[in-house]
């Protein structure tokens, strides 16, 4: 994985504990070298500082989803809640708060990265409503015929909601299913994932909505034709 951090110590720190952990890393510490080790595209996850020199880490990862799904987890100092939104409505698959726990990003590094395609936990199901069909095992959604691109979080969602048609989801089952059991997020994740997926499936005139149930979570519908 690329750690993208430029205080030098806190970068050698995480990468040693990291590697101690059993990840093999890469580190740089400005945002174009960043860009430039992502877009070559050699690894399976980014570790994401916000405050970097020349870049910030909500640019970098804006720009790395414009062609990529490698997981992406942002750095950000404790409490910035509206940054920590921020990182995750532009794609980001999760965050840490500084000052990072190595134990708690590897844990959740894991997470990020047991969601990609072709990892064990993948069926071969192909599920279908109105005019949207997503294949599990290849990763693949259209609409209308045409394909649409998601991010991991997004398709992992996606297909929770189409394997439980009509039933309601509350953000707790969402969590566990799209996130893991064993991960411990705040629901705000939840929230920000289902708002991105929601505009996506808009912006593609797929003919399904998630609606919100109030006080309850979500639930995938058909749209009244
Ligand atoms: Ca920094």
């Amino acid at each position: 994985m690329l750690i993208v951090e430029d205080e030098a110590s806190l970068a050698r720190l995480m990468a040693l504990e990291l590697e101690h952990a059993g990840f093999t890393t890469a580190t740089v510490a400005t945002g174009q070298q960043a860009l430039a080790e992502a877009q070559a595209g050699h690894f399976d996850c980014l570790i994401l500082d916000v405050m970097l020199p020349d870049l910030s880490g909500f640019e970098i990862c804006r720009r790395v989803r414009e062609t990529a799904d490698t997981p992406i987890i942002i750095v950000t100092a404790r409490g910035q809640i509206p940054d920590k939104v921020a990182g995750l409505e532009l794609g980001a698959d999760d965050y840490v708060v500084k000052p990072v726990n190595t134990e708690e990003l590897a844990a959740r590094i894991r997470a990020v990265v047991r969601r990609r395609p072709g990892g064990s936990a993948h069926s071969t199901a192909v599920y279908t409503i109105g005019n949207l069909s997503l294949w599990s095992d290849q990763h693949q959604v259209r609409v209308n015929g045409q394909n649409v691109a998601l991010t991991l979080l997004e398709f992992r969602m996606l297909e929770h909601f189409l394997s439980h048609p009509n039933r309601v989801q509350s953000r707790e089952a969402l969590l566990d299913a799209v996130w893991g059991v064993d991960f411990v997020g705040d629901t705000n994740l939840v929230d920000v994932t289902v708002g991105r997926l929601r505009r996506r499936l808009r912006s593609v005139q797929a003919d399904t909505t998630i609606e919100t149930v109030r006080g309850v979570g979500y639930v995938l519908r058909r749209d009244q034709q």
